[in-house]
């Protein structure tokens, strides 16, 4: 067993139905094979387990392991596109990066370049947006598997639209789908996550495939773009004769096992399909606010009970650090005025963390109570920093969360561990 020391800060209850944050000064977590079993002052269970491995993460904030409900595995280099609209983006920097994909050896060396970048930034969860290409996947998820980290992903699949090289067939997807999703599916951490791009660039019968895809590997998630962008929406509207989330869910590909990135202009009835099966929305401020598309309507979310959780959308969004989405999230419904929710630190570790977990169904991650896996991340500022500053100085925990948020960046991870076990890329 392992003791793990240091000041531990997270928000087990919903802070937008009354939970607050829980915090643990020089506290104490004893591990055993990977979940919690203990937590209290460290004098009290280092003096009933003297003896067991400690390790020490004083001076800076241990928090739960965060989780990345979207981020796109291919765009790892092309991130900072600044001054483009999405579908200019799309077409100048991000869709001629993922053609290149279709090379495995290169699919090798982003897959590790973005796997590292996701630990690094204390990120230990995450649905990731795959490639359009069955063997850049094969070698993602052998990557995936190799770094400790909990992932769902999948092929990601368009039959229009798109340049040539990016497309499929149906009857080409369902059999991509179901031959990773029988290889990798339930293999330790990972789990195969059905992926249409965005209905723009799926014809009506590529998501029949997919939904027939999805009923072939029992558990599968499901993941997709929805009403990101004005000139989307209206071409996704009068492609399908039908609103864009409808897309969807005539297929049957909503349920509590679906996330939809970004929803910046949803219909009401959309907001109460989405919020009848229990969908996620995937919230990418960052990368909302890189290509202009919106300011998110999170009030009318929670308003009509769609869950929602963050994303942080490389290579739209510019940064793997769910610090700096949670930020950006808080910045943009200020400016919302008048309909903006206010969000203090527990919001933002709550969507950063058993937000997203609850969207993965990952019951046991999230927290840091007992009975939960130790998906951790230590936040530990170089001497001297901004953050390092605001830290040492915080008026009380809450305000060490919430410095934490206006100030951290991936630099500042020191320590990040699955299951107990760090899986931090050596420097
Ligand atoms: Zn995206």
């Amino acid at each position: 067993m392992t003791l793990f020391r240091g000041t531990f800060a997270d928000c087990p209850e919903d802070p937008f139905a009354g939970g607050v944050l829980r915090t643990l000064t020089d506290g104490a977590l004893l591990v055993r094979d990977g979940v919690i079993v203990e937590r209290g002052p460290w004098a009290d269970l280092a003096a009933r387990h003297a003896g067991e491995e400690v390790v020490d993460l004083r001076g800076g904030l241990v928090l739960p392991g965060l989780v990345d409900t979207h981020v796109h595995y291919p765009q790892v280099r092309v991130i900072g596109g600044l001054g483009l609209p999405l579908l200019d983006w799309l077409d100048q920097r991000a869709l001629p990066e993922e053609a290149r994909l279709a090379d495995s050896g290169y699919a090798r060396v982003i897959a590790r370049e973005f796997l590292g970048s996701l630990a690094r930034a204390g990120t230990t969860s995450a649905l990731v947006f795959g490639a359009h290409f069955a063997s850049a996947m094969e070698v993602f998820f052998g990557e995936a598997a190799a770094s400790g980290l909990r992932i769902a992903a999948g092929l990601v699949v368009s039959d229009r639209v798109l340049p040539g090289p990016l497309l499929t067939s149906p009857d080409q997807a369902i059999a991509d789908a179901v031959a990773l999703g029988r290889r990798w599916h339930g293999v330790g951490r990972l789990r195969y996550a059905v992926t249409p791009r965005f209905s723009l660039s799926c014809s009506d019968t590529l998501l029949g495939a997919c939904a027939e895809a999805r009923a072939a590997i029992p558990g599968a998630l499901f993941t997709s773009h929805v009403n990101e962008n004005h000139d989307e929406v209206a071409r996704v509207v009068a492609d399908f004769g039908t609103h864009y989330v409808g897309t969807y869910d005539r297929h049957g590909l909503l349920d509590a096992r679906s996330v939809l990135a970004h929803n910046l202009h949803p219909r009401d009835d959309e907001l109460a399909v989405l919020a009848g099966r229990g969908a996620t929305v995937a919230h990418c401020p960052g990368s909302n606010a890189a290509l202009g598309s919106g300011l998110f309507p999170l009030r009318r979310h929670l308003d009509a009970g769609v869950p929602v959780a963050l994303g942080s959308d490389v290579g739209g969004g510019v940064s793997f650090s769910l610090l700096r989405e949670g930020l950006q999230a808080a910045f943009g419904q200020q400016l919302r005025g008048a309909d903006g929710v206010r969000l203090g630190p527990a919001h933002l570790l709550w969507l950063a963390t058993v937000a997203g977990a609850r969207a993965l169904g990952l019951p046991d991650v999230g927290t840091l109570s007992v009975g939960g896996q130790f998906d951790a991340l230590w936040l530990a500022p170089p001497s001297g920093s901004t953050l390092d500053i605001g830290l040492r100085h915080a008026l009380d925990e809450t305000d060490a969360v919430a410095k934490a948020f206006a100030l951290g960046d991936t630099g500042d991870v020191r320590g990040v561990w699955v299951g107990g076990r760090s899986v931090l890329p050596a420097a």
